[in-house]
């Protein structure tokens, strides 16, 4: 365990994945699991793991990224992590996010920028860049992420590895710090699907403290992962739309990757989903409209940050959160309340949620006869740090091939399928499945290991 922190260490100055360290408490841990010895159910004893800072540790600073819960230690584990907890897991510490999930670049911390591994100028992608940055260095077998938009697949893709978004309702979201409650969903960013497959196992499953946590059976996902795992007549969707935009060096990845399942005897179809193009100004709505409801609890008063010298309680709530929360994450609760309000509900909120029908139909017409949807999962390669900062409309189209999947509330995960011929950078194939087929997912994207 201390190597592990030497080398977290060696890395750290210069990616900064982690928001806070765990090392105390990590090295603890450590002597207790050699002192007791493995219990037999204790699948992750020992093993080092991260989580991303917007999820509930016990006693461990969790800040999701904000000035707003800067000090805030939480009295309660999320369940993923008290599932962790009984697995005999080591949390080494807590990663850097964009404030409350909020971005597609990490660069919306309040604290500081993750840096890519593999090209120190770029981003990690976002918001879960921390885990993926951590996977990406070395620094742990896997690391916790959330997806509300993208957030777990689109920094798998920009740093070559494995990133699972379950369905929805697979995984509890008890003390997950909310974003966009009928989309957030946990998962894990891994070096490797198998890994994936045991972890997503996991955290999966129904629990009391979520209503809509589901009552499916967890399959053994990692069981089926083996020399006999196969997509031979596999029928494989492949949408038109996901070509649109795409970057050339992106391009050629994707189409190298399709070529190899095709050569493996699957089946490969071009479909068409004709509203993807509006999944991202619809999915903004919604999420921000979600958001500005579920922010509404940091005012001051109940957690964290609270503004000096304010003069009465409405100086409280309004300087509270004018100082406390970032330049991004207002810009959220503005588009949220204002699309939300009485004058414009019908507009924006309501039209944004029957495009959201839409994207969920588009889905349903092609897995009709078809078991999986591939394509790329983001547009281009990592960029660089501060190249669309300044330009949120620029940073939210990132998320155009990512967003509809949550719109749907499908499982999709984002596999390494090679690297840019223009920059040297990680190219991730995503894998769209149907609800709760998690399964033919990880046996996809077992054949690009
Ligand atoms: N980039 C998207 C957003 O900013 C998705 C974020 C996420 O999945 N948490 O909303």
């Amino acid at each position: 365990a201390k190597e592990t922190f030497d080398h977290i260490k060696e890395n750290e100055d210069q990616v900064k994945a982690f928001i806070t360290l765990n090392e105390d408490e990590a090295l603890k841990r450590a002597t207790e699991i050699d002192a007791q010895g493995i219990a037999a159910d204790q699948l992750m004893a020992g093993v080092p793991l991260a989580v991303k800072d917007n999820i509930l540790t016990k006693g461990l600073t969790t800040t999701a990224a904000s000035k707003m819960l800067e000090n805030f230690n939480p009295v309660y584990d999320a369940t993923v992590v008290e599932k962790l907890n009984n697995a005999g897991y080591i949390n080494v510490g807590k990663t850097n996010l964009d404030e409350f999930a909020m971005g597609s670049s990490t660069e919306n911390s309040a604290f500081f920028t993750t840096h890519n591994p593999w090209d120190l100028t770029r981003v990690p992608g976002g918001s879960s860049g921390g885990s993926a940055a951590a996977v990406a260095a070395g620094d742990v077998l896997g690391a916790l992420g959330t997806d509300t938009g993208g957030s777990i697949r689109m920094p798998a893709s920009f740093n070559g590895v494995v990133g699972m978004k379950p369905t929805y309702g697979r995984v509890s979201r008890w003390g997950i710090i909310a974003f966009g409650s009928s989309f957030d969903q946990v998962g894990w960013l891994t070096q490797n699907v198998k890994d994936n497959a045991l972890l997503t196992a996991l955290i999966s499953g129904n629990d009391e403290h979520d209503m809509t946590s589901s009552l499916k059976e967890v399959p053994d996902w990692a069981a089926q992962l083996n020399e006999n795992t196969t997509v031979k007549g596999l029928r494989i969707a492949v949408p038109k739309e996901y070509f649109d935009g795409l970057a050339e060096d992106v391009h050629d990845v994707i189409k190298a990757a399709l070529a190899h399942l095709e050569s493996l005897g699957a089946i490969v179809d071009e479909v068409s989903l004709p509203h993807t193009k509006y999944g991202v100004p619809a999915y903004y709505i919604l999420a921000s409209s979600e958001a500005s409801s579920n922010l509404q609890r940091y005012d001051g008063i109940r957690y964290g940050f609270r503004a000096d010298d304010v003069k009465n309680l409405e100086d409280v709530y309004v300087r509270s959160r004018s100082e406390g929360f970032g330049e991004e994450v207002k810009r959220r609760i503005m588009l949220g309340t204002f699309s939300l309000s009485a004058g414009f509900y019908d507009a924006y909120f309501n039209k944004a949620a029957k495009v959201r029908r839409l994207i969920a139909q588009d889905f349903e017409e092609v897995f009709k006869d078809h078991d999986v949807i591939v394509g790329a999962t983001g547009a281009t390669t990592a960029f660089k740090i501060g190249a669309e900062i300044d330009d949120p409309k620029k940073m939210y189209m990132n998320d155009v091939l990512t967003v509809p999947v949550n719109m749907a509330g499908l499982p999709a995960m984002s596999v390494p399928a090679g690297f840019s011929a223009k920059n040297g950078m990680p190219v991730g194939l995503q894998i769209i499945g149907k609800a709760f087929d998690e399964q033919t997912i990880y046996n996809t994207g077992y054949v690009f290991e």
